[in-house]
């Protein structure tokens, strides 16, 4: 199975791909995560990434494409993979269909601007593995301590609300045009981001048809 996960920066994309990830044995290849690690690593294309990521703007399509079209090639992706943060302009699913990927559900995930900004003050997310948590809404187990890997949480540095606000305008700008074209492919599921995330995990599970998932 080969999902996209859609959605304004804080939707909860992220999040709920760690579950599907969990209940359909599938890896979450986050762009953001990529390029985060690549721009700690200091690599070229983690260099070039900097700048844009830093102002809340996308990071040129050649080097995002480049990224997803290596990382797809890797074993774990034989099965399927969710995509989370790509493709988020027009050109990346060009490119996407290009590469030969066939995709079979894009879940759009749906929540007001405003909701977005109060979110994003609570976000926290490990500085090692890029797994999300929400001081209130999902906190980790043990305070600002990684559930999945121990490592420390931290604040990422473009969810100031500032840049935040640009993102918002990017992704209304940029990203949106992307679901009529889902819409055209017809493989677009419309989900309700503002529930509680169990809420939009059972959502999110009913229309990938794997809701006997969670009885499993
Ligand atoms: P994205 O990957 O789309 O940028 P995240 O998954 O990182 O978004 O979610 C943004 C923030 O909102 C995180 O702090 C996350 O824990 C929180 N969050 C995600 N889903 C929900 C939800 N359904 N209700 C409340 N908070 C949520
Ligand atoms: P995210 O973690 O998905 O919120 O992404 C963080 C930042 O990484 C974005 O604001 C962009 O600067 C960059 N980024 C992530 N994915 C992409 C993409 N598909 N295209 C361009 N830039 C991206």
């Amino acid at each position: 199975m080969n999902i996209i996960l859609l959605g304004a920066p804080g939707a909860g994309k992220g999040t709920q791909a760690e579950k599907i990830c969990e209940y359909c044995h599938i890896p979450q290849i986050s762009t953001g995560n990529i390029i985060r690690a690549a721009m700690k690593n200091g690599t070229d294309a983690g260099k070039k990434a900097q700048e844009f990521v830093n102002a809340g703007k996308l990071v040129p399509d050649a080097v995002v494409i480049e990224m997803v079209n290596e990382r797809l090639k890797q074993d774990d992706c034989k099965n399927g993979f969710i995509l989370d943060g790509f493709p988020r302009t027009v050109p990346q699913a060009q490119a996407l269909k290009e590469m030969g990927v066939e995709i079979d559900h894009v879940i759009d995930i749906e929540v007001p601007d405003e909701t977005i900004m109060q979110r994003m003050t609570g976000r926290r997310v490990c500085g090692d593995c890029g797994a999300t948590y929400h001081m209130v809404y999902n906190p980790p187990k043990v305070e600002n301590v990684c559930d999945k890997c121990g490592h420390e949480l931290i604040i990422r540095k473009d969810d100031h609300p500032d840049t935040v606000k640009d993102r918002l305008q990017v992704y209304h700008e940029q990203t949106e045009p992307l679901k009529g074209f889902y819409e055209n492919l017809g493989v677009l599921y419309v989900i309700e981001g503002t529930r509680a995330v169990e809420e939009v995990t059972k959502d999110t599970l009913n229309a990938l048809g794997a809701q006997s998932a969670l009885e499993g």
